[in-house]
């Protein structure tokens, strides 16, 4: 007894000796022995190299310029220790289906010149010397004509008393768009266009940017268009106001044919074949330079790559039990083809890391980095992951700038000093990410994003704009948080476990918040229900960490009872201001649908719109203008599983992003159901 005494108070002392002369871990999450690891070995000069590198090429989808970036990765993966690295090919032909989505053709372009004619021929657009100037998917062409000016050239009234046919339009509107107008509709030989770049609070302040435009991939009648910038189209459209005749030759050598999108990939082996993967993506496709987009995610996860399987083979860190794959594709249409190929993987994929855009310098791009949360319809602890990890590099980088700590700056030996202009975001939409959250697939992301970037799509989106500190910190983040969720099991799950349930139970406060501001208590009630069941959501992911442990599962069932108790306190609360009697629910639409199991995938694929191409064109046909769209279309169908009835389904998605008027809903699932995607299961009983 005495015996034992002494020890225990041995054992006390030397802990709290340790205590008082520690540090505080610098994430809950990694021991500081590995994090350490990462962050000595991560260089954000390497991941801009390859940022150079790549912005030598015109990356577009099944195209030249795709393979030898494509040729560039996998050597480079090679070197690094990547195992099994190869490229995988899939038929981009225009006919072949990968899921929901069609490919298009591939696309060679070899040159495009056009130049105005006189006395002293001016060269106004040159492929060679500049891509973008160049349209993707335009045709061969060589034709002498005058240039008309169609405003923006999208409808109808744009070419009323106008004739347009074996001229080329000069014009303001989505370039494929006035393709199929002015080319398609009424004969013009071709189309000179300024389309203005996506909307930021920069719009217009870069007059000189020339925009990456392209025609429709499924067009095979496509003639040609050449691009602009909005300085240019002022000056043409000047000299055409006071009467002169524009005289240009456009020559041009280039085919829509029959090629492949291709597929890079590669991957660490993990211990346990049987634990699943973690996945790292991003897409190496887009433009000459394309140095944000894409180039600077394709870098950054091969530095993640490049960090992993050095520490690995160094045994600075213990080997994961699971697998670390990377892919690089062409946007969305490569990871499509991948899926529909790797059925097998995909149902092994635990998450996934995506990074599209992550070293925009904000001096230059205006960019705020974000670390992006999954969609309403798939709540996951990735989220909480990326926010340790996150937090960490945010606050080192904080603390450089302010204090001149540099403990945890990852500052590069070639990148600035500055702290990090980034936040954590709610969902966001716009890249492969959503085909590994959609429906049909539940793979949950960690989204890495700069929005906006001035440059984006445009020749001005150079290497010169990227800064290697924010690459390096990226990198670091990508890093630490693919390894931990790599090698996580019992033990990491019940840290893990904490962080979503402390970090849920804010986002329940926040809900909460909302909620007291509605004036409509059901609304109100909604937006706790469907804020806690959520986060109950996100604790039940847990469990695929750690998918045969009693102890795991037993340790989420508790923590979401808590999670309910809260619940059921934050509806007391709103219903004492309100008054209990205030509750009148309204009919319910008790109709429930389920996915066609032959139809995965999205709807909106890259340039394919599987709505628009399966609904046959009746007068009345929806199609056309669908009434939902966005994140709200994308959400309602990942929310049908043959369980949830059309208000269920309703009131998630009003709970998570506001208002939506339920008949566009039930119109949209109608819509889907016409299309093929969905049928109705059956009715649930009312309750
Ligand atoms: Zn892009």
């Amino acid at each position: 007894m005495s015996k034992l005494l002494t020890i225990s108070s041995t054992a006390i002392a030397i802990l709290l000796t340790a205590a008082a002369g520690t540090q505080p871990a610098k994430t809950s999450l990694l021991p500081d022995s590995q994090l350490t690891a990462i962050t000595s070995e991560a260089s954000g000069a390497l991941a801009k190299d390859t940022i150079i590198a790549l912005g030598h090429l015109h990356r577009v989808h099944a195209s030249p310029g795709f393979h030898q970036a494509a040729e560039y990765i996998a050597d480079r993966a090679r070197d690094y220790g990547l195992e099994e690295v190869h490229i995988e090919s899939f038929p981009a032909d225009g006919k072949t289906t990968y899921n929901s989505f069609k490919a298009y053709l591939g696309w060679e372009p070899k040159s495009g010149v056009l130049t105005e004619l006189g006395e002293s021929p001016q060269v106004i657009a040159d492929f060679s010397k500049m891509p973008v100037a160049l349209a993707d998917y335009s045709n061969d062409a060589d034709v002498t004509t005058d240039l008309i000016d169609v405003g923006a050239g999208t409808s109808e009234k744009d070419y009323a008393g106008k004739d347009v046919k074996g001229r080329i339009v000069l014009a303001g509107g989505n370039v494929a768009a006035v393709h199929h107008e002015a080319v398609d509709q009424r004969g013009a030989a071709g189309v000179l266009s300024y389309q203005p770049n996506q909307v930021t609070g920069w719009s217009g302040d870069y007059p000189d940017l020339v925009r990456w435009g392209h025609l429709s991939p499924y067009n095979t009648a496509n003639k040609f268009a050449f691009m602009i910038s909005l300085r240019k189209a002022r000056e043409l459209q000047a000299r055409l106001n006071h009467g002169e005749i524009i005289k240009l030759h456009a020559e041009v050598s280039a085919q829509m044919k029959p090629t492949n999108f291709e597929v890079v990939t590669g991957i660490i082996r993990g211990t346990d074949p049987a634990a699943g993967e973690i996945v790292y993506s991003c897409h190496l496709c887009h433009q000459k330079p394309g140095a944000n987009d894409n180039a600077s995610g394709a870098a950054t996860i091969l530095e993640d790559a490049r960090i992993l399987a050095r520490l690995i083979r160094e045994k600075k860190l213990p080997r994961p039990k699971r697998n670390i794959r990377f892919l690089w594709p062409p946007e969305i249409a490569g990871t499509m083809c991948y899926f529909a190929r790797h059925a097998d993987e995909v149902a092994k994929m635990v998450a996934v890391i995506h990074m599209d855009m992550v070293g925009g310098d904000p001096k230059l791009t205006h960019a705020i980095f974000h670390l992006t949360r999954t969609p309403a319809s798939l709540p996951s602890f990735t989220n909480d992951v990326a926010a340790v990890f996150g937090s960490y590099v945010y606050d080192g980088a904080r603390r450089a700038a302010m204090d001149g700590d540099f403990t945890n700056a990852n500052i590069s030996t070639e990148g600035s000093k500055e702290m990090m202009l980034a936040d954590f975001h709610d969902f966001t939409m716009g890249s492969d990410h959503d085909v590994y959250q959609e429906g049909s697939f539940h793979v949950p992301a960690i989204y890495m994003n700069d929005w906006p970037d001035v440059f984006i799509h445009t020749n001005g989106d150079v290497p010169a704009n990227m800064d290697a500190t924010k690459l390096q910190r990226v990198a670091v983040i990508g890093a630490s948080s693919g390894y931990f969720m790599a090698s996580a099991g019992e033990a990491e799950a019940k840290i893990l476990m904490g962080e979503v349930f402390a970090r849920g139970g804010e986002r329940q406060s926040q809900a909460l918040r909302r909620a007291f501001a509605e004036s409509d208590i059901l609304k109100g009630l909604n937006i706790i229900k469907q804020s806690t069941e959520q986060e109950r959501s996100a604790l039940d992911s847990i469990k695929s960490l750690d998918p045969q442990s009693k102890t795991t599962s037993d340790r989420v069932e508790d923590l979401k009872q808590r999670l309910s108790m809260r619940e059921a306190e934050a509806f007391m609360a709103l219903r004492d201001i309100h008054g209990a009697d205030a509750i009148h629910e309204g009919p319910k639409l008790l109709q429930v649908y389920k996915r066609n199991p032959k139809v995965l995938g999205g709807m909106d694929i890259y340039y394919y719109d599987y709505i628009k191409d399966h609904v046959p064109e009746a007068p009345n046909s929806a199609a056309p203008a669908p009434p939902l769209d966005g994140t709200l279309a994308y959400e309602a169908l990942n929310l049908v599983d043959g369980k949830r009835n059309v208000s269920d389904i309703h009131h998630v998605l009003t709970g998570a992003y506001g208002p939506v008027e339920i008949k566009k809903l039930v119109d949209y699932l109608k819509l889907l159901e016409r299309a093929g995607v969905v049928t109705l299961a059956e009715r649930t009983s009312a309750k």
